[in-house]
């Protein structure tokens, strides 16, 4: 049943394990999280603490090997495969570190892609996607390839993807790990932004000074939530 008054996300007990055959990593060994929407977290950890795993399971690029994960007070396992499609293309959208640009096509192109596969008619896929291009400030380089592209260029194009649908929830694994500080800003203020007008944000961080722009900080070590604190930002 959705509730309202049910909180954006929540996990129980989330495991994950990788079955290599011989090897099992327990990547994720009983996570318990809840988080509301419209809020800024930022997840940190050493390298291997299972922050990716959790970010793909949320996204559903991946499912949980145990647990629950409840979305709007829903089992997202107990989800259709037409409800979990309108979840991963409508209403999350992902943000990587290495961008995940298609080299060949050019800005415009690379930010229609999702409509595309939604078989949206051109000429409103070609104008959502300028709006997104314009939203984070690109407008004079739509017709550029990603090698045509600074760093930070690349990351907005990637982020004007993940927005062209309108998304509720921005999903950034690492956003700023490839970009110089003065990108890697840019890209923060972009996020602010984009909380500011009511999106979730959840970004994967190592660096305390981008954690620092979120509300909250959840810590990650060997697959469990160590900590986590909320701040007052302005
Ligand atoms: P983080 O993002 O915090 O660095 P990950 O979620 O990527 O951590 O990885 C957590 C653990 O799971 C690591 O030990 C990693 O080697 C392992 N792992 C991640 N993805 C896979 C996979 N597809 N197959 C096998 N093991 C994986
Ligand atoms: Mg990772």
């Amino acid at each position: 049943m959705s509730n309202s008054s049910s909180p954006l996300i929540e996990v129980e007990n989330l495991t994950k394990v990788y079955d290599l055959g011989e090897t099992k990593v327990e990547a994720l060994r009983g996570v318990f999280l809840s988080i509301d929407a419209g809020s800024y977290v930022a997840i940190m950890g050493p390298s291997g603490s299972g922050k990716t795993t959790f970010l793909d399971i949320l996204g559903c690029l991946s499912r949980p090997t145990s647990g629950s994960y409840r979305y709007m007070g829903e089992e997202v396992s107990r989800f259709s495969e037409k409800r979990l499609a309108q979840l991963r293309n409508h209403e999350i959208g992902f943000v990587f570190q290495n961008f995940n640009l298609l080299s060949r096509a050019t800005a415009l192109e690379n930010v229609e892609l999702p409509l595309l596969y939604d078989r949206v008619p051109y000429r409103e896929r070609r104008r959502r996607a300028l709006d997104a291009l314009i939203a984070v400030g690109l407008e004079d380089r739509i017709h550029h390839r990603p090698n045509e592209l600074s760093g930070g260029q690349r990351q907005r194009v990637a982020i004007a993807r993940a927005l062209v649908n309108n998304p509720s929830i921005i999903l950034a694994d690492e956003p700023t790990g490839n970009l110089d500080t003065a990108s890697g800003e840019s890209i923060l203020d972009l996020f602010d932004q984009l909380h500011q007008k009511g999106h979730t944000i959840i970004m994967v961080t190592h660096e305390p000074d981008v954690a620092g722009r979120a509300q909250r900080i959840i810590k990650f070590r060997d697959g469990k939530v160590i900590s986590d604190q909320w701040y007052r930002r302005n």
